[in-house]
């Protein structure tokens, strides 16, 4: 059951092969058998997920059913989910029950799809390892001595060892992709605004965008059917129709233009992820595509712009974590402000504080302008360099992240090389670009994900060339040795 797609999953339920609930217990079992070493899950939600999955069955019995319905999938624990601990990874939040649902998960719930569960994450979603969890470190089902990448890295390993078909994550610079590519899974993150932000625990407002974690590039499209569409409680999510993700997976690639950024190939990159991505661009080549150099001039900007901008934001955001309103509260606290400091500085882990502290120097007055101020005119040189380049190609090609999957504590120690394994992804969060990371081949073992990048709203023509690529080759359907 656990290696079907999405389709095939939708045509056995349908067709009474078998039941949703059955379907959820065997990923339930599975859960319970594989968590243990993996770490994706911080909850399990058995009984809700029977108790949907029977709902959906009802439905399909009666042929009300949808195509998505009694198909299982796990939330990144950053989707506020009713009536369940929502924890974003933190300590803060480890008693928080969320009291309504996420846009996201109200619109998958009311696809008829059953929440098996919240995946583990780095805290409120910053890290590129999952090891600044609070409930500890994520394993990476091809290496259990490796990272799974981050942030979203419990939803990349849970559908990676096919604890669920497919999952949510969310990408503020790179952690859909760069956890997607360490674990072979097809991700992808969408034009900002695509797909509203209501009930997604904030952590960089301009920069943050939800998108699916799939096998394939058809069940990545299957799920951003549901997720997408312009949501009133979200001020910057687009009005804009969305299209049935599905109807152009398999247009053709004739003539389509692939630029390859020679910034994205230079110092840094592992020469054998190279040569792996080299090849898949020879395979587009031979699927109809012609190839082109490029260059983004501004792409050693991104990571200290990025390093600027989503700490300012963080710092706003979790201000609300106060121990008044939400989540972790001191002992004791002898007046207000030891409240705050004592509640704030207990709930909050290392990375964050850091974040925070940043954030907040950047933004105070005096160094405003300097810091703050200074990285939004690099934003826009970076988005500039993406509109030129987009004059003269379709879409951008490269590396997902710099190196395969790497070894559990290997980064912990050095903040700066930690950043550094999200300095192919970071610009598209800067420009609000749609990028996706499909699965291309592996070096030792350990899985390469190719990088393709699109203009805006583009995510159908991504889905279509991820697609295609998928058609030609088996690398998206293998499976990690001890999860099959
Ligand atoms: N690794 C980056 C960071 O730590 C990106 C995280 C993300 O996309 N949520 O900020």
């Amino acid at each position: 059951m656990h290696n079907k797609s999405l389709s095939e999953l939708s045509a056995s339920l349908h067709n009474g092969e078998f039941s949703s609930v059955e379907l959820t217990q065997h990923y339930l079992d599975r859960i319970n058998a594989h968590n243990e070493t993996l770490n994706a899950f911080i909850t399990v939600t058995d009984d809700s997920a029977l108790k949907q999955a029977h709902v959906a069955d009802q439905l399909l019995q009666q042929n009300k059913a949808g195509k998505l319905a009694g198909i299982p999938l796990a939330h990144k624990d950053i989707f506020c989910t009713q009536g369940v601990r929502t924890s974003c990874a933190s300590k803060m939040l480890d008693n928080f029950i969320a009291p309504y649902n996420a846009t996201v998960v109200e619109k998958i719930n009311a696809a008829g799809m059953v929440t098996l569960g919240k995946t583990n994450m780095d805290e409120f979603a910053m890290g590129s390892s999952n090891e600044t969890s609070f409930y500890g470190e994520v394993k990476n089902p091809w290496d259990t001595n490796r990272v799974p990448g981050g942030s979203s890295g419990g939803s990349a390993a849970a559908v990676a060892a096919r604890l669920a078909p497919i999952a949510t994550g969310t990408d503020t610079g790179g952690s859909i992709r760069q956890p997607a590519s360490l674990c072979n899974l097809t991700g992808l993150k969408p034009t900002y605004g695509r797909i509203s932000r209501y009930g997604m625990i904030a952590f960089a407002s301009s920069l943050d965008q939800a998108g699916p974690m799939a096998n394939s590039a058809e069940d990545a499209a299957m799920l951003l059917n549901e997720m997408a569409g312009f949501d009133d409680r979200d001020s910057t999510s687009v009005e804009r129709d969305v299209p049935d993700y599905t109807e152009t997976l398999n247009d053709s690639l004739d003539g389509l233009k692939i630029g390859l950024p020679k910034e994205y190939f230079g110092e840094g990159l592992d020469p054998d992820v190279a040569a792996t991505i080299e090849a898949a661009v020879k395979m587009y080549e031979s699927l109809g595509a012609t190839i082109k150099e490029i260059s983004l001039p501004n792409t050693g900007l991104a990571v200290p712009t990025y390093y600027v901008v989503a700490p300012a934001e963080c710092s706003s955001n979790l201000s609300r974590m106060d121990g008044v309103r939400f989540g972790h509260r001191c002992d004791d606290p002898k007046d207000l402000l030891d409240l705050y400091q004592r509640s704030r500085g207990e709930g909050f882990g290392e990375e964050v504080k850091r974040r925070i502290m940043t954030g907040t120097y950047a933004l105070s007055a005096g160094y405003y302008d300097a810091y703050y101020l200074k990285a939004q005119q690099c934003r826009r040189l970076i988005s500039d360099d993406f509109q030129q380049a987009f004059n003269d190609v379709d879409v951008i090609m490269g590396p997902t992240a710099p190196t395969t999957a790497f070894n559990l504590g290997d980064k912990t120690d050095d903040p700066v090389a930690m950043y550094l394994a999200d300095i192919y992804t970071i610009s598209t969060n800067l420009a609000g670009l749609p990028g996706m990371s499909i699965p291309a081949g592996f070096v030792d073992g350990l899985p390469v994900g190719l990088q393709i990048i699109g203009n805006y709203f583009d995510e159908a023509r991504l889905l279509n060339i991820a697609h295609r690529y998928q058609q030609a080759t088996d690398w998206h359907q293998q499976t990690p040795a001890g999860f099959k």
